[in-house]
């Protein structure tokens, strides 16, 4: 199912309408300059680093590179190809005779449906394995968490991968979204913001923090959406347009104040 929002354009639109729906409509407006460019790559080297801390860790964007709609579903796929519910409590034994093995009940929640807490077993025990670029869409939002660890239990930890050596608002606000994406797919145990250290990776967890922001967060799309139900906004250029990241559509709305300056 194809996204509306991403995590980077709910960031763009917490910071103008306007860049949200240039980056939803008009994406190839953007332009990056040689400063900005080197810091994605600085990002990229330093998430190498931690993700090489999962010798295990199966990366979907090897598999399946841009098609990011296809990331959910490969997701789901991953972390629940190795589910073994066992019997149901109370399950008379086999005393032989005829076999009949009925297919047992799934905890697998459907994509975009929290998961079921495993009540139907006794003991249901789910493949420990890690996930780089694990994708969850909900509410029209598609985020591809960093690094995701599934527990023997289904529960799910995050690793969201910073490269800054300070835990800065904007990474929380990046991580909240994360949160209320995927803790509407799966059951979150705990959301990690890593960050770097002097000589070594810091790891935050910022699980019950996040987790009181889902109200705000489900206002900010629904909001978000309805500016893209419309032509494109008016918003004129200000302080904004520099904080907190130095917006790529700058030289395009300059035009449109140099063009309204010439009446
Ligand atoms: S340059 Fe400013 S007004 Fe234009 S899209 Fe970017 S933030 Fe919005």
């Amino acid at each position: 199912m194809a996204h509306l929002l991403s995590k980077s354009k709910y960031i763009r639109g917490l910071q103008c309408d306007r860049a949200l729906w240039l980056d939803v409509f008009n994406p190839r407006l953007a332009r990056y300059t040689a400063e900005q460019m080197q810091r994605f790559d600085r990002g990229r080297d330093f998430e190498f680093a931690f993700k090489s801390t999962f010798p295990d860790g199966i990366d979907l964007s090897a598999e399946l590179h841009r098609n990011v709609d296809a990331y959910p579903e490969r997701t789901a796929q991953l972390l629940d190809g190795v589910h073994t519910p066992t019997p149901l409590r109370g399950t008379p034994p086999n005393l032989g005779g005829e076999q009949n093995s009925p297919t047992p009940p799934s905890c697998s929640p459907k994509l975009g449906e929290l998961a079921a807490p495993c009540g139907l077993t006794e003991e249901c025990v789910h493949e420990q394995i890690t996930l780089f670029e694990a994708g969850f869409l909900y509410d029209d939002v598609l985020v591809l968490a960093d690094v995701v660890h599934q527990n023997a239990d289904g529960t799910l930890d995050i690793y969201e991968v910073k490269s800054g050596n300070a835990l800065s608002e904007t990474y929380k606000r990046d991580a909240a979204l994360q949160h209320y994406v995927i803790s509407h797919c799966r059951e979150v145990r705990t959301f990690n913001v890593v960050y770097s250290g002097i000589d070594d990776f810091v790891v935050t967890n910022l699980t019950e923090e996040l987790a009181t922001q889902h109200n705000e967060i489900a206002r900010n799309i629904e909001a978000m959406k309805e500016i893209l139900r419309h032509g494109e906004p008016a918003t004129p250029t200000g302080q904004h347009c520099l904080e907190p990241y130095a917006c790529p559509y700058q030289h395009y709305c300059a035009q449109g104040v140099r063009q309204m300056s010439l009446f």
